[in-house]
């Protein structure tokens, strides 16, 4: 699976390995969000992708990574391009991989999308006690009894009531853990993106003009893209 999203000059090495571990956080957690939206009777309403307006993503390095890798392998002429660019214009409407006019999907890169669009809608949050909490979207149509009424629960009416949910913060602190620090590295996607296809078309041999700089903390290891 991983040899759809990577391009062939970049299986192997460091960066190959964290881009494994990206992988397979995603999958675990859109896994664990299919089975709570399944078991609960969840959807979104056809057509709508309202969550992706307004919106624009903070990325971890790795997560820019892994989206400029799916980029080069699978649209390489639109990396081009994002990549001359410096950073990605602006959209009114919001992230600016949001395409409002497509009719299935809107996200433009969907298989390269960073977390918190994997789980959006069909995860929860820790209170500030640490205990669970879910909120249903407000573009989704009401619940019937038992659970309407309010459209956040949490405690014993989250656990009788849905069971508990895939947790954005577990998954985001699984996802910073692959490169210690990186948290402190988000970049909006906008600003990310760019530099990120630059590196990896550097480092899959693939013509990228960006010139890689070393990183302190990783001294065998070609750089991971650099926030600028
Ligand atoms: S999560 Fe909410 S806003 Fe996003 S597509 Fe689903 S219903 Fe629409
Ligand atoms: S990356 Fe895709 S899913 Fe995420 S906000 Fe942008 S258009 Fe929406």
């Amino acid at each position: 699976m991983l040899d759809t999203i990577l391009p062939e000059g970049l299986r192997f090495g460091v960066l190959f390995d964290r881009l494994t571990s990206v992988h397979s956080i995603y999958i675990r957690a859109e896994e664990a969000s299919a089975s709570f939206r399944a078991r609960n009777g969840l959807s979104c309403p056809p057509g709508c992708g309202r969550c992706c307006e307004g919106f624009i993503p903070d990325i971890l390095p790795l997560e820019a990574s892994y989206l400029a890798a799916w980029l080069v392998r699978n649209r390489p002429e639109r990396a081009l391009r994002m990549a001359d660019s410096g950073t990605l214009p602006s959209n009114l409407r919001g992230c600016p991989l949001y395409d409002p006019d497509r009719p299935d999907a809107h996200c433009t890169v969907y298989p390269g999308r960073p977390l918190i669009c994997r789980l959006f809608a069909f995860s929860g949050v820790r209170t500030r006690t640490g205990s669970p909490s879910y909120s249903l979207c407000r573009e989704m149509p009401g619940l019937p009894p038992p659970r309407s009424g309010t459209r956040s629960w949490e405690g014993p009416a989250l656990e009788d009531l849905f069971g508990t949910p895939p947790l954005m913060s577990d998954f985001g602190a699984e996802l910073e853990g692959i490169v210690p620090g990186d948290g402190s590295r988000r970049e909006a996607l906008p600003e990310a993106l760019p530099a990120a296809i630059c590196q990896i078309l550097f480092l899959a041999g693939l013509g990228g003009k960006d010139d890689p700089s070393t990183d302190d903390n990783d001294p065998v290891l070609p750089p991971l893209p650099r926030a600028s």
